[in-house]
């Protein structure tokens, strides 16, 4: 299968020969008019080039939209359990290439095996949800208002979509997008994060081994500058979702806005996790550990503020602080590994200057906040986890996202306190509470600004059939998994059928 060519060139900096990937177009795989290509880096050994892609450009994105405009006239009357059974067969067929999938996506940006297998994996179960919903995406049936009259509302798919996606979960990320979009009977053109566009491939591979149509799937890779902009403003794409920063998420959304697409932002969190005096501790610290340094803290749910009652603050700082220096940073392909590295060198620079910010601050910093660069680390973004205590709730630090392995613990009074503190930021994805007190858990599950709550566990540990996405500047109000991806990816149309053989008119011709 022509998906990739041997370069028959040796990359700088390399002894192995990389492979060479199109882009997706049409069912082909196909160079892009622009004649360049770009490099995905092995962020733990940044001299294996992983594989080398396509730098597209507005040419490849609007030859894309024309092959997914054509697909979707037949794609659209697929009655929709059969498009469900090609969800459900690629993801059969992600089982079978789950571990190759995930040890190419350790390559490519790093994260430690166990959870790229969690990546892989989470896109199954997308896959074994949304094929589900193609016998179901529910309408209602209604009585209408006037005799011999009958009503209901059905689901439409809305058209080309596009979907740009981070390189944090670089595979279940394109599923939350892919599969419902392609089970509502939408043809789809994803462009995948610079750093992660291998696992986009691989996940697209399953859709074209399971026999999706030409033209349903398109895949562009490059730049967000470059694409990015002819994306979200062809006038042809009817719905773009975004999962990536706040930022760029204005600048799509704006963008889509004048051409009224649907649009699904997915952004940026700053999460933050509560342990009253009453928590298990054992359990608040496991969590603590997980939620804070899990993928070297690059999840959008990521805890990276932890609000500690004051009884139990010195405790849980000293014993969270001495877990922390324990954890075995390297290369995620070593199973005994417990952090990779950043996903690329800007992201370790972003992670450093929050250090200094701290710092300068005026924050203790108790562990870390150094690169990692001597023995094993040398060619890596490495950086130790770290650790700052007593955070003040307004400092930089306890405000913006870094999106690295730096946790603040912020001191607080008691819940209402640590609610307050929790809420005063822009963001709004994620959220926890640690205490055995059913009282305060219900009441934070009801006053936490957050998309998601978690009592007595991390930040982070999404399933897929429940709705996923936040509230403030994370994100505009749609959710991913769940029936809401449904919702998004589907138009609803009013039908009604008069069988009265007369003319009834709704609001004026009332029956007695
Ligand atoms: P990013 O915003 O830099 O990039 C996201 C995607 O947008 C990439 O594919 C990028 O190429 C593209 N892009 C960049 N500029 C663009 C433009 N002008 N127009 C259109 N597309 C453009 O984010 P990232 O660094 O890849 O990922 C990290 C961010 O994603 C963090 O802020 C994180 O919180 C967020 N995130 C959010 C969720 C969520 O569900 N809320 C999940 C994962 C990651």
């Amino acid at each position: 299968m022509p998906t990739e060519v041997l370069t028959g060139t040796t990359v700088a900096g390399t002894t192995t020969r990389p492979k060479i990937f199109r882009n997706f177009i049409d069912g082909e795989w196909v160079e892009s008019r622009s004649g360049d290509l770009f490099e995905d880096r092995n962020p733990a050994d940044t001299r294996e080039v992983v594989a080398v892609f396509q730098k597209s450009n507005k040419e490849d994105v609007d030859a894309a939209v024309e092959a997914a405009r054509r697909a979707f006239e037949r794609w659209r009357l697929v009655p929709a359990p059969r498009r469900a059974e090609l969800v459900y067969r690629a993801s059969e067929i992600l089982i079978e290439r789950k571990e190759e999938y995930a040890r190419d996506m350790t390559r490519e940006m790093g994260k430690v095996l166990k959870e790229t297998r969690g990546d892989v994996q989470e896109a199954i179960d997308t896959g074994y949800y949304m094929a589900g919903e193609g016998r179901r995406m529910f309408g209602p049936t209604t009585p209408s208002e006037l005799p011999n009259k009958f009503a209901m509302a059905v689901r439409q798919p809305i058209g080309v979509c596009a979907m740009i996606t981070p390189w944090n979960f670089p595979m279940a990320i394109p599923s939350w997008k892919l599969f419902p979009a392609l089970v509502a009977g939408n043809t789809c053109i994803i462009k995948p994060a610079q750093d992660t566009p291998l696992s986009t491939f691989n996940f697209v591979r399953a859709l074209v081994d399971a026999g999706v149509p030409k033209g349903v799937v398109n895949v562009v890779t490059g730049f967000g500058s470059a694409i990015g902009g002819p994306l979200t403003e062809h006038p042809s794409i009817r719905a773009v979702s975004l999962t990536g920063s706040t930022e760029v998420g204005r600048t799509v959304g704006t963008a889509a806005a004048k051409t009224f697409k649907h649009c699904s932002l997915e952004l940026g969190g700053k999460n933050p996790m509560i342990v009253l005096d009453d928590a298990n501790l054992d359990l608040a610290i496991e969590g603590a550990l997980w939620g804070a340094f899990g993928t070297t803290g690059q999840r959008c749910t990521a805890t990276s503020r932890i609000i500690l009652q004051k009884g139990i603050y010195g405790e849980f700082r000293d014993r969270l602080v001495e877990r922390a220096r324990a954890l075995k940073v390297g290369n995620g392909l070593d199973e005994t590994v417990e952090m990779g590295p950043a996903v690329n060198e800007s992201q370790l620079k972003t992670d450093l200057h929050y250090v200094e910010i701290g710092r300068n601050e005026g924050a203790k910093l108790l562990c870390g906040g150094n690169r990692l660069s001597q023995g094993e680390h040398e060619f890596g973004w490495f950086m130790e986890p770290t650790v700052f205590a007593d955070v003040d709730r307004g400092m930089r630090i306890a405000q913006e996202e870094i999106f690295g392995p730096v946790v603040s613990l912020i001191p607080c009074d008691g819940l209402e306190d640590a609610v307050e503190i929790a809420n005063g930021i822009q963001y709004g994805l994620s959220s926890a509470i640690y205490t055995r007190d059913v009282n305060k858990a219900f009441a934070a599950m009801r006053d936490l600004e957050a998309g998601i709550t978690y009592i007595n566990a991390p930040t982070i540990g999404a399933e897929v059939h429940l709705p996923f996405g936040g509230v403030k500047a994370t994100g505009n109000g749609h959710r991913e998994g769940g029936i809401g991806a449904i919702d998004f990816y589907t138009e609803w149309k009013a039908v009604y059928v008069d069988y009265s053989d007369r003319l009834q008119r709704a609001q004026i011709d009332r029956p007695e």
